[in-house]
């Protein structure tokens, strides 16, 4: 079993209540076997990525202290998406909860099941800006350089926080 490592963990949601989506998936991941929920950020609202035609998403970003595996971590967050009714049909389309691992340590990997820092981060201010709520100024996205300068690439526009 390895040492607990820092994970986070990108959470979204544009169907069925998403803010009550994202609110419920927060306490399942609490409830997590050889985890801890850190901390989180607060809700935003933001614009579809893809097709237009779908509601806004509520996302938020979690701070994971965990002992899983990193495959193991991806298995229970597929199981919870799995319990939010989940069904997989097309790319980028609408879904009732969306949980991707965006961060886990300092590991950097590249596999069909799993990519690792979650490649879509550059270009997602949905995830960028809530993760800068969570960790320091100077953080480093391992092989993706400071959050600062991927903030400065990386519009405001089209997200907004949500209460
Ligand atoms: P999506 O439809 O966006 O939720 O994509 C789900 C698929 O992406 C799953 O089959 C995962 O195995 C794969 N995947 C690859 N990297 C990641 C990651 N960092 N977090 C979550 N899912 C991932």
């Amino acid at each position: 079993m390895p040492e607990s490592v820092l994970s986070f963990i990108g959470l979204g949601s544009n169907l069925d209540e998403p803010a009550e989506q994202v609110r419920s998936a927060l306490v399942q991941l609490q409830a997590l076997p050889r985890c801890r929920l850190v901390s989180h950020s607060n809700l935003y609202q933001s614009k579809p990525m893809g097709p237009a035609d779908q509601p806004d998403y509520i996302n938020a970003v979690a701070a994971l202290e965990t002992s899983l595996e990193s495959f193991e971590l991806l298995a229970e967050l597929q199981a919870i998406e799995t319990e939010h009714g989940r069904v997989r049909k097309e790319c980028w389309g609408a879904r009732t909860l969306d949980l991707d691992v965006l961060i886990y340590d300092e590991l950097v990997i590249d596999t069909p099941q799993l990519t690792i820092p979650h490649p879509g981060l550059p270009q997602r201010a949905f995830v960028l800006y809530p993760l800068q709520e969570l960790v320091a100024a100077d953080f480093i996205v391992p092989g993706m350089g400071k959050l600062r300068d991927l903030l400065d690439e990386c519009p405001f526009e089209g997200l907004s926080i949500y209460d």
